[in-house]
């Protein structure tokens, strides 16, 4: 491969809004068959809200709302923020949130802290489960299982030794999320989801997406992410991998290429080969189409 075409293939990834971290990098890119993309801030974009509030019997629903804000306040999930905003709104506006005592950060799995003399647990179920030996009320089982299905995420809010309610976030999938998969398909590599979030919202996003629901690997710890990519490896794929966050880093650097989306965070951009400045997925096709025109070009 001759330097000069690298080079000259090197600025016209800029030109296209990708950045590339050396010029070898765009020679790794010709064998990619898969394309593993995270789902939350990759695919969608990452904002969450939150759509609804329902409290288990016997709990006010303000104060569900008021005890899960004050717990998540003090992360920066994207999940704790959409809660945590929404609690404010509902203090109103000369109010702060309760302050937190002994607040910990579970990692791919919730918050705990206590609140106003509660210890509180917001997060998936099964950790509630696993943590607390938690019994969810069959009439919010219902309503999570609802919210799954419709693509969005239940997060389960205890204190005190019981089940307390159901908070459901949603972010929104990109409007160009679509078109790229079919892009990389084009290109003939298979598109896979991996993501932390639970296996029913999981599939609802990539079938909105054009992924098949053999290829979603979901409900996975940050630390197996890159376990789930190393195994795909391991069956003889050449892995590409797009991700923004700090639970991504790892994933991205076992992958053959890694791509990182330049809205997302600085650790996964330095852990990756590429960054595709504006967090568009269309560009990450563009990428691997430079990649083969230049390389044809060498040829
Ligand atoms: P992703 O892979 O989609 O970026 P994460 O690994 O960050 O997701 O989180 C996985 C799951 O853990 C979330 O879908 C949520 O159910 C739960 N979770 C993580 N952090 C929090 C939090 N701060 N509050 C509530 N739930 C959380
Ligand atoms: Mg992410």
């Amino acid at each position: 491969a001759t330097p000069t075409a690298l080079m000259v293939g090197t600025g016209r990834g800029a030109q296209l809004g990708i950045l590339i971290k050396g010029p070898q990098v765009l020679e790794s890119t010709r064998q990619v068959d898969t394309i593993v993309l995270d789902k939350t801030g990759t695919v969608t974009t990452g904002k969450m809200s939150l759509q609804s509030v329902h409290a288990a019997a016997d709990v006010d629903r303000d104060e569900l709302l008021r005890l899960s804000g004050a717990v998540e306040h003090a992360s920066e999930h994207p999940i704790a923020q959409a809660i945590a905003s929404a609690a404010q709104e509902g203090a109103g506006s000369d109010s702060a949130l309760a302050p937190v005592a002994d607040f910990s950060n579970h990692d791919g799995r919730g918050v705990s802290g206590v609140v106003d003399g509660h210890a509180v647990l917001v997060g998936r179920r099964g950790w509630l489960a696993d943590e607390w030996s938690l019994l969810a009320p069959q009439e919010l089982i219902d309503v999570a299982d609802e919210a799954e299905a419709q693509g969005k995420t239940p997060v389960w809010a205890a204190w005190d030794g019981a089940v307390r309610g159901v908070l459901v976030v949603a972010d929104t999938i990109k409007s160009t999320s679509a078109e790229a998969i079919a892009q990389f398909r084009a290109l003939g590599l298979r598109p896979v989801l991996l993501t932390g979030d639970n296996t029913r919202a999981a599939r609802s996003v990539a079938e909105r997406v054009g992924i098949d629901a053999d290829d979603v690997i979901a409900e996975v710890l940050p630390a197996d992410k890159v376990d789930a990519v190393k195994r795909l490896q391991a069956q003889g794929r050449t892995v590409a991998m797009v991700g923004d966050g700090v639970n991504d880093a790892a994933a991205l650097a076992q992958a053959d290429l890694g791509l990182a989306m330049g809205t997302g965070s600085d650790v996964a951009i330095e852990a990756s080969d590429l960054t595709l400045v504006r967090g568009d997925l269309r560009a990450a096709a563009d990428a691997i189409r430079l990649s083969r025109s230049t390389l044809r070009t060498i040829k």
